[in-house]
């Protein structure tokens, strides 16, 4: 399997690849270096920090996560995938109550 790996010599430390990532498995902080890096044990290939990089410094690499790794990483991306679900229908919700009430406003008006 391959994952992904972060070129540092193209990085500009953006953090958009880190924010979008459902496996919470790129840093920046936590690296004494100060540069955004991929923790491959974490990495699902899912490609959505791939599509995000300004700079396309974002590769493929050959490697193969081990099962039990591979295996929390996905149950992370899960739950990440279903909090942005609930999330959605929250503001869904939200502009939905605004709407009805702004309505509701300008009837009375
Ligand atoms: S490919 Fe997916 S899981 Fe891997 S680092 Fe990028 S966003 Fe995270
Ligand atoms: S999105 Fe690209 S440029 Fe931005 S921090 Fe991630 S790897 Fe670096």
């Amino acid at each position: 399997m391959a994952v992904v790996r972060i070129d540092l010599r193209g990085c500009i430390n953006c953090g958009w690849c880190r924010r979008v990532c459902p496996t919470e498995t790129i840093r920046y902080f936590s690296t004494g270096h100060r540069t955004h890096i991929v923790e491959r044990d974490g990495c699902i290939d899912c490609g959505i920090c791939v599509k995000v990089c300004p700079v396309a410094c974002i590769d493929p690499e050959q490697y193969t996560v081990p099962e039990d790794r591979l295996e929390a990483a996905k149950t992370k991306a899960r739950a990440y995938a279903a909090e942005q679900r609930r999330l959605k229908l929250e503001r869904e919700a939200l502009v939905a109550r605004t709407l009805a009430k702004l309505a509701g406003s300008t009837a009375h008006a």
